[in-house]
């Protein structure tokens, strides 16, 4: 018997169906009666063939194509054998028994087994009918073998003609394509000639016992076994190209609601069931199902669980088991992406958009501002405190404050707003269609949420920031947006930071021409275009200069720039490692001169930024200055305002004081003030600051706070200088007050040339007329 095969898509020609359904049925009505009148050989005959009949037909051969496919199967060896034997119609009641109860456990929807019944009692009714009009009652002749076979091919080509009708119905295409098929003729010349068989068993049994019938159970079984094999590799082979088509299409897939739908297209295709489901849920009883790994949760790609003539549950859930590999990779290689992709974007610390997010959102941003006639606002953003909590508390807690600052700031702008990290302790808010009272109202949050500090390993720090705020209407582009709050945040930072600076040109301007110092700056180092001023340091007691301070200077056009000024460019943009070189090579130069004019125990101090101590050469630059500069004693000032925390120099600090070389704490009593550093630092000296010296000749007070300072440097052992002497005031009240052994200032001597300072020590030393100014107010 034949059978329809279950088509992919709804059951369009379940009219046909019925009515093939009905018309079968009938002819099995009618013929129910005359069976029942044949008694007892009908009944034997129903109770053996309709079982065989189920049974043969379990095994049939599967003929495939596009758009459904055709099941032939061999259980009409029954009916010849059936329809030989027996009256037409009895033959015909016994087989629609059979056919009924093969359909009945088929286990396929109802609209197939309906048809699937219709279809096996008409066709079998054509084979009946046939066989009895061309047999004429002749039996065992060659014309009963001839009708045999004419009733063999009308049956299949009944079955055959009315399934392929109902197909052609269901799919929408011509019948002629599911009438002439690929393999058709070869399932002829199968299909026919195994009827025979029935006919043979009809021969055997009319010359021999009925139990030499059982001989006919080998060739029958290698018939249905090896059919089912073939079925079932032809099946084996067509899921391995699906699942290979499915591997392949699925790598050009790059959305996971495309690799669900393809999903669901290829589990159809692959198991040829139209009841699969893509769920969350896994398979219940009677269903098969394979879980698909999509990140964090999973799938189930589920369908019924029904053995089939073309493939057993087993199978299926293989297949499934195969698919959902190709899927969880997929997912896999999606969820790598989007990673990949988000990493790019993202900073992996605070997983805030990047510099490149930002470009992109304000380049839309300012896209839309100029349509619409709104302005957008880009708040660039700097910590002002961030690197000495860095460098005292480590990176990890560094980390924490980063985060903490991304959520503060996150909680301060509204929804819609990008905040982003641009790298460091640099953070960008760009705000899209606002006025510049909600951009001050913002940054006022911003820079208060801050100040209410944070928790560092245990202890309370001060936050800060400076921000630069700029405004665009959509006339300029995202990276001159940023550039104009990067440059209107250093203009905050210049006004004393922890503040907000809206851009104006002027600003622009002014960072340009700092821009050009720098370049001039590097020029002069590279070309050794400064010079050094030495100022004395003067014994409070006697007036013996017991040393002097070398001061750089560095002229431009007309005029001195103000040392403290070009040093602090010089910090900020990693030149002031070849500035220092450059000082201590022309003091070690000088030295000499110094030395030979001094006739005794002299010190040089050169000032020393915190970074050069962390410059692996810097200790080889110190040492070749110890070096060249004989007797004359190497002072290095460190000033107070920079912090040593790295271990690398305070490791240089101790290697340079084992050259003899003696550091001095610059600026002390301002700056970060800590007197511990007075302990724990390899420091000889203490400079106190000018401001300490400022008012000890008119406030009691100062003098006790200069007092204090220079009693606990001298308990520790260090020599003090007091710096900022300007009036005979002060230098009294150092003498006699404060006692202090070293002093330094306008009122003795002003920083002066080399040959001035020789000229000055030889006068001091040795009772000579100065011949320079800078030594008449001196009364030490
Ligand atoms: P400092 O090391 O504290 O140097 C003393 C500063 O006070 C000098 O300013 C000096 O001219 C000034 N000074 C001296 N006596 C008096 C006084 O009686 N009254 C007042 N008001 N000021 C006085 P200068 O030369 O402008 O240097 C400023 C700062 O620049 C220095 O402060 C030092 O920190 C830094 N500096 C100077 N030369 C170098 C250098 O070669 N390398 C580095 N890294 N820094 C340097
Ligand atoms: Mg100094
Ligand atoms: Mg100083």
């Amino acid at each position: 018997m034949t059978s329809k095969r279950a088509s992919l898509r709804e059951t369009r020609s379940w009219r046909f169906d019925l009515g093939v359904c009905v018309l079968g049925l009938l002819l099995l009505v009618w013929s129910l009666p005359v069976a029942w009148d044949g008694g007892w050989r009908v009944a034997l005959a129903a109770l053996v063939g309709a079982p065989l009949v189920v049974l043969v037909a379990r095994f049939p051969m599967v003929l495939d194509n596009e758009d459904g496919g055709i099941e032939i199967g061999f259980d009409s060896i029954v009916l010849v054998y059936l329809m030989c034997t027996f009256d037409p119609l009895e033959a015909l009641a016994v087989w629609g028994l059979g056919v009924l109860g093969t359909q009945s456990i088929s286990g396929k929807r109802a609209a197939s087994l309906l048809f699937n019944l219709g279809v096996g009692i008409l066709a079998g009714g054509a084979a009946v009918g046939t066989f009895h009009v061309l047999d004429g009652g002749s039996t065992g002749t060659p014309r009963e073998l001839a009708a045999v076979v004419a009733a063999a091919t009308a049956y299949f080509f009944v079955d055959y003609v009315v399934s392929a009708i109902s197909v052609a119905i269901d799919s929408h295409t011509p019948v002629r394509r599911h009438l002439v098929q690929a393999g058709t003729w070869v399932a002829v010349a199968c299909f026919v000639p195994f009827d025979l068989l029935g006919y043979l068993a009809v021969v055997v049994l009319r010359s021999n016992p009925w139990w030499t019938l059982v001989l006919l159970v080998v060739p029958l079984a290698t018939l249905l076994i090896n059919t089912r094999a073939i079925v079932h590799a032809r099946e084996n082979s067509r899921r391995l190209s699906v699942l290979f088509e499915a591997a392949v299409r699925v790598q050009a897939l790059h959305e996971t609601g495309h690799v669900v739908d393809a999903l669901l297209v290829d589990a159809r295709r692959l198991i040829r069931l139209r009841d699969v489901d893509v769920r969350s849920s896994p398979p219940l009883t009677h269903e098969i199902g394979a879980q698909i790994r999509r990140g964090k949760d999973a799938l189930w790609v589920v369908a019924p669980a029904r053995d089939r003539a073309r493939s057993t549950v087993g199978a299926d859930q293989h297949a499934l088991d195969a698919l959902a590999v190709i899927c969880s990779e997929a997912f896999a290689r999606l969820q790598l992406t989007d990673e990949m992709v988000h990493y790019a974007r993202h900073d992996p610390l605070t997983d805030l958009p990047n510099r490149g997010i930002l470009l992109d959102r304000a380049a839309q941003a300012l896209h839309r501002a100029r349509r619409r006639g709104v302005r957008v606002a880009l708040l660039f953003i700097d910590l002002d405190t961030f690197k000495p909590v860095n460098d005292r508390y480590g990176h990890a807690a560094g980390d924490a404050v980063l985060v903490d600052v991304a959520r503060r700031l996150m909680e301060n702008v509204r929804d819609e707003d990008t905040v982003a990290r641009l790298g460091g302790d640099e953070f960008a808010v760009l705000l899209e269609d606002v006025a510049v009272g909600e951009v001050v109202e913002i940054s006022d949050r911003i820079l208060g949420s801050l100040a209410a500090g944070t928790d560092v390993a245990g202890h309370r720090v001060n936050l800060a920031a400076s921000i630069g705020i700029a405004y665009g209407d959509g006339s300029e582009s995202a990276d001159a947006l940023l550039r104009h709050a990067d440059l209107a945040m250093y203009e905050a930072k210049g006004r004393g930071k922890a503040q907000y600076v809206a851009y104006e040109p002027e600003i622009g301007q002014a960072r340009m021409r700092r821009l050009e110092l720098v370049d001039e700056l590097r020029a002069a180092i590279a070309n050794r275009d400064l010079r050094v001023v030495y100022q004395p340091v003067v014994s409070a007691a006697t007036g013996r200069i017991a040393g002097a301070e070398a001061l750089v200077r560095w002229r431009l056009g007309e005029n001195d720039v103000r040392t403290d000024m070009f040093v602090r460019l010089a910090e900020e943009t990693e030149q002031v490692g070849a500035l220092g070189e450059l000082v201590l090579e022309i003091v070690a130069q000088d030295a000499a001169a110094l030395e030979a004019v001094a006739g005794g125990p002299i010190s040089l101090s050169v000032n020393v930024s915190a970074r050069q101590l962390q410059d692996p050469g810097f200790v080889t630059a110190v040492e070749r200055a110890v070096r060249s500069m004989g007797g004359v004693a190497l002072v290095l000032e460190i000033t107070e305002r920079q912090e040593i925390t790295d271990g690398s120099a305070l490791e240089a600090m101790h290697t340079i004081a084992q050259m003899g070389v003696r550091f001095a704490m610059d600026d002390f009593g301002v700056g970060f003030s800590s007197i511990s550093y007075l302990r724990d630092l390899p420091v000889d000296v203490v400079k106190t600051d000018a401001a300490l010296s400022q008012h000890i000749d008119d406030d009691e007070r100062a003098r006790a706070v200069l007092r204090a300072v220079s009693v606990m440097a001298e308990a520790l052992g260090l020599d003090v200088i007091v710096e900022g002497i300007e009036r005979e005031g002060q230098l009294a009240a150092v003498r006699e007050q404060v006692g202090a052994p070293y002093v330094q200032g306008f009122l003795l001597h002003r920083p002066m040339p080399i040959a001035d300072l020789l000229s000055a020590v030889h006068a001091n030393r040795f009772g000579d007329q100065p011949p320079a100014e800078q030594l008449t107010p001196v009364a030490l």
